[in-house]
């Protein structure tokens, strides 16, 4: 895939065919949804939004997305196709890469039925952070994750598992799994976080309650839960603020 040091400021896309979209750089508005992938982005995510004033916007990557890709994780002969929305039966159509629902502009590969969302096929495959850790992203985690406890990921409203991509990484020797899904999920509560702490918003709570939900339950303190993420890393809210930066790291593009 192309990388795009400086993306162009104006762009005609095929997705909103009426108007120009001009590169938004600095935008501290709520966070969005992809009118492309239907995906959401971050507030102070760069993206391209209708110069006329609609209100459609396009995360970077879906804007920029290239017609076909390799992915390294799937090798050379596997080659997915950039198809403005999902092929039928549409609503069986999950990324193979976070198991969430591909509900929009997709890459799909027909010979081996395959899906990427454009946010995830763009995800780095490698990435430094903390002094020199490097994040590495592995089609499975061979670990718990950090975040939800389990080996395998599971698609969205779905009972059967299956693995999904994760970053794994070394840190004060100990080895860990971050699930794609599950980084997504914290990228969307660290964007309302940060939207809250400008302006305010319901939804901003509730997800500030899940997460401290989820800490109780891998505390060694807490009462819930067998706990089985502490060993692995989770020791509070210090942990957390590094995962951000962990998903700041590999998602900004
Ligand atoms: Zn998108
Ligand atoms: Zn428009
Ligand atoms: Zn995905
Ligand atoms: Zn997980």
């Amino acid at each position: 895939m192309k990388l795009y040091e400086e993306p162009p400021a104006v762009i005609s896309s095929d997705a909103h065919p009426a108007h120009k979209l001009k590169l938004q750089v600095t935008t501290d508005g709520p966070p969005f949804r992809c009118d492309g992938c239907k995906e959401p982005g971050g507030g102070k995510e760069r993206r391209y939004s209708c110069d006329a004033g609609c209100d459609f916007d396009l995360h970077t990557t879906c804007a920029l997305a290239s017609p076909t890709l390799k992915h390294p994780l799937f090798g050379g002969d596997v080659e997915f196709e950039l198809l403005p929305s999902a092929p039928p039966p549409v609503d069986a159509t999950y990324c193979d890469a976070c198991g969430d629902r591909a509900r929009g502009l997709v890459y799909h590969c027909f010979d081996r039925d395959l899906d990427l969302h454009p946010c995830c096929a763009a995800l780095r495959m490698e990435s430094v952070v903390h002094g020199g850790h490097l994040l590495k992203l592995c089609g499975e985690a061979e670990l718990r994750c950090v975040v939800c406890g389990e080996k395998q990921g599971r698609r969205q409203s779905s009972s059967s598992s299956k693995r999904f991509w994760a970053y794994r990484w070394c840190y004060d020797g100990v080895t860990g799994y971050l699930h794609v899904a599950c980084m997504k999920k914290i990228a969307v509560m660290s964007w309302e976080q940060d939207y809250k702490d400008g302006v305010g918003g319901g939804v901003v709570e509730a997800s500030v309650t899940i997460m401290e939900g989820m800490l109780r339950r891998r505390s060694p303190t807490g009462n819930a839960g067998s706990g089985s993420g502490v060993e692995l890393g989770i020791r509070g809210l210090e942990n957390i603020t590094k995962i951000v930066e962990v998903v700041s790291a590999v998602s900004s593009s």
